[in-house]
């Protein structure tokens, strides 16, 4: 059968269309869309590292029109584009039914930062990629939503290791044009300028906007010709500088991201502020409220009606503290704005009101002036009543206004492409168990059928999906996490021009349990804690019939030495000790590293010193991948862990003493690696499948999965937090 040539017209709106849908981040969790980019240009999607707008610059307007000319490949992008037109146009969503009101009136959250896709890379870790995700769902929820951020032009640092295995850190500069970005307009069609005033300065900034789905995020950008230099880099990188910088980020943050919204015509519902660096919002709020005659007490009531704030760590350094001398010159014309002494404004950041010396905390900021607060695990809800009691001083501690909702991941965004794919199959295909109709596939609402708990149930059943295909799976994701791994380990050794090394194919082995760690470098995390006991590891590593190995990821802050060196023994050992081969270090943790590494490993490490991993999201992204969690009960795995889905390391207490701690978890993990994991691992039965393992990947896939999700997260936002005043 021979297909008619493409007219004029089909061919410009087939290409009008890939251009319209590489500028919504929707693609990245849409496999056909990504697939469609790949394959214009297979090479490129590798070197410009996955991102569909420089693709479409690197293929000329011509070129793209000769290859639709392609009828499989046209057919393709028509379907790529029609389910892209259903999803924007979508009426039956959740919150169409749950909460139409914030349609109109959206929630506006407020981030420092938002990690979308590793081609924007504007996170610095998991508190960033929770915001990204939270948006993607209230995207796929159907939810009135709006983000604030900024455009961090550097974004946060790439790490490279040195000779000493030391990390370094170098920038590339961000092309709006080559990311998925637009510059918002005013009506002569010149780039929108708001204001913010900040130390005695206004100073002006332009604003990019990302489109992520249905839902929109505004970065805020400060580099306008007509501001000083130093104003032009308040929006360099992501937490870049020091404190004065970071107040000073903070303030266009909260203060210009309320006066955008207002220039956009937007009339949030609420405003959630996703961490204390956000929590200036509420000054704007007070000071429109007094402009508009309201006095202080009147508008700090009614600025607390519309606020909630979500806290996110329990570690001490994590919540921003500001001297009443820098909060002074920072806000010096600002505050001028607003008719309430400094005095006044000083104590809305303190505990103790009265105490003078007490310097400013953001977070105490966001608690006195939102109407619901809350942690990210049962147990980050516990610690942090504990840790903000003296702020309610006539409340018993159980009363402190602080709840909580477990954090989750927006699944289709890390679900690899081999997983996706191996899944969907089966709900296309043929197999003994009949799908029940509302999740048979075919139709363009899979997306929703992947977030459905009925459809993860059905992975129990092994007349649906077989031992044998579940571990043909594993193998193949394994195989492509090394694969991966030795590509890029290959790109590190060239650079550093060290030759000294085994070869290529001794680096890893493709049968044996991989044990996965990736994370912040920050030294609550330990990451070192596994090699404590060194000899033993080395003797499990290297066993013949029964290997481990491991591959581990992260970024130390740039200032922390400490993070640095635990990297840097983590290396050392990677190159000079016996576990060469068997212990690999990977650079530049970002999410695409993150995405092999949670679907390729067999076995995801977390061994955070209890209770500072308040929520922990990496562990969240391995179950649907097969990847088993083997963590500490904090955070999350502490609610998600049921005795046969994945392993704990240690009990659901902890000693006081830090030593005691690291001594009695490192020798709990020593004894659930040998006494659980491995025998697991490798009981092979006659066919040579590990029936016991695969038993309890199913039942990680059946009970975590479909909870652990940002579309559950975000619906218990929505019930708990942003419909109710
Ligand atoms: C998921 C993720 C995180 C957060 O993981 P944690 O388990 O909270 O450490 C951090 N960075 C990247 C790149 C991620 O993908």
């Amino acid at each position: 059968m021979t297909k008619k040539p493409l007219t004029r017209e089909e061919l410009d709106e087939l290409s009008a269309g890939l251009n319209k849908v590489a500028r919504n981040l929707w693609w990245t969790w849409d496999q056909e869309a990504q697939e469609v980019f790949q394959e214009l240009s297979p090479r490129g999607w590798q070197n410009l590292y996955h991102n569909a707008v420089a693709i479409l610059h690197e293929v000329s307007e011509y070129e793209l029109k000769v290859r639709l000319q392609n009828p499989d490949f046209a057919e393709r992008v028509r379907q790529v584009l029609q389910a892209f037109d259903a999803y924007m146009g979508n009426r039956h969503t959740w919150a169409h039914e749950h909460a139409a009101s914030l349609r109109s009136n959206p929630v506006a959250y407020f981030s420092a930062e938002f990690g979308f896709h590793e081609t924007l890379p504007i996170a610095a870790g998991g508190l960033g990629i929770l915001a990204g995700d939270h948006t993607k769902s209230a995207s796929d929820l159907g939810l009135g939503f709006v983000g604030i951020s900024l455009f961090y032009r550097e974004g946060y640092f790439q790490q490279a290791i040195d000779p000493n295995n030391w990390q370094t850190e170098y920038y590339t500069l961000l092309n709006p044009k080559n990311l998925p970005m637009e510059p918002v307009l005013n009506k002569q069609n010149e780039p929108l300028v708001c204001h913010v005033e900040i130390g005695m300065n206004q100073v002006a900034f332009q604003v990019w906007q990302v489109n992520v789905g249905r839902a929109k995020v505004y970065l805020l950008d400060s580099n306008r010709p007509e501001n000083e230099q130093h104003f032009r880099d308040l929006t360099l990188r992501v937490y870049g500088g020091d404190s004065t910088t970071r107040i000073m980020q903070e303030i266009l943050l909260g203060i210009g991201g309320v006066r955008l919204l207002r220039t956009l015509g937007i009339q949030p519902s609420v405003f959630h502020m996703n961490e204390g660096h956000a929590a200036f919002l509420t000054l704007e709020l007070l000071r429109e409220k007094m402009a508009a005659g309201a006095n202080f007490q009147d508008a700090i009531n009614r600025t607390r009606a519309e606020c909630i704030f979500t806290t996110h760590t329990p570690v001490e350094a994590g919540h921003d503290r500001f001297s009443s001398d820098l909060v002074d010159y920072a806000m010096h014309r600002f505050r001028t704005g607003i008719s309430a002494p400094f005095s006044e404004l000083m104590k809305l950041g303190r505990i103790n009101p009265q105490n003078q010396q007490e310097p400013f905390c953001m977070t105490v900021l966001a608690l006195k002036l939102s109407r619901a607060a809350n942690a990210v695990s049962e147990l980050h809800g516990r610690v942090s009543r504990h840790m903000w009691h003296s702020l309610y001083p006539d409340k018993p501690v159980d009363k402190v206004p602080i709840g909580h909702i477990t954090n989750g991941v927006h699944l289709l965004g890390w679900m690899k492409g081999t997983a996706r794919r191996a899944l969907r199959r089966k709900l296309t295909g043929r197999s003994a168990t009949p799908v029940p109709p509302n999740l048979r596939a075919g139709n363009l609402d899979w997306e929703a059928r992947v977030q459905d708990p009925e459809f993860w149930k059905l992975m129990a059943d092994p007349e649906f999906v077989s031992d044998e295909e579940l571990w043909a799976l594993r193998y193949i994701l394994r195989r492509e996490l090394i694969e991966f791994a030795r590509r890029r380990l290959l790109i590190q050794r060239q650079r550093l021009a060290q030759g000294d090394f085994i070869a290529f194919d001794q680096l890893l082995n493709p049968d044996a349990l991989t044990i996965g760690f990736a994370r912040r470098f920050a030294t609550y995390k330990r990451a070192p804690l596994v090699f404590q006991q060194l000899e033993n590891i080395v003797r499990l590593a290297r066993d013949k019939t029964r290997p481990i190995q491991f591959v581990f990821a992260g970024k130390a802050h740039p200032r922390d030495d400490d993070g640095k060196r635990y990297i840097q023994h983590i290396i050392h050992l990677s190159k000079y000790s016996n576990l060469q081969g068997h212990l690999v270090f990977l650079e530049n943790y970002d999410m695409h590293v993150a995405r092999q590494m949670v679907s390729g490993c067999d076995v995801w490490l977390n061994t955070p010193r209890r209770p500072l991993e308040a929520s922990g999201t990496s562990g969240m992204k391995a179950g649907c991948h097969g990847c088993l969690n083997l963590s500490i009960l904090d955070g999350w795995w502490r609610e998600g862990y049921d005795g046969t889905n994945g392993f704990a390391i240690g009990e659901d207490a902890h000693p006081d003493s830090v030593e005691a701690q690291d001594r009695i978890d490192s020798a709990n993990l020593y004894n659930v690696l040998t006494q659980e994991i491995i025998p697991l691992f490798y009981a092979r039965d006659a066919q040579g499948i590990p029936r016991q393992w695969i038993q309890r990947i199913r039942r990680a896939m059946v009970t975590l999965v479909p909870r652990f999700t940002t579309a559950r997260m975000v619906q218990e936002y929505t019930e708990k937090y942003y419909l109710t005043k």
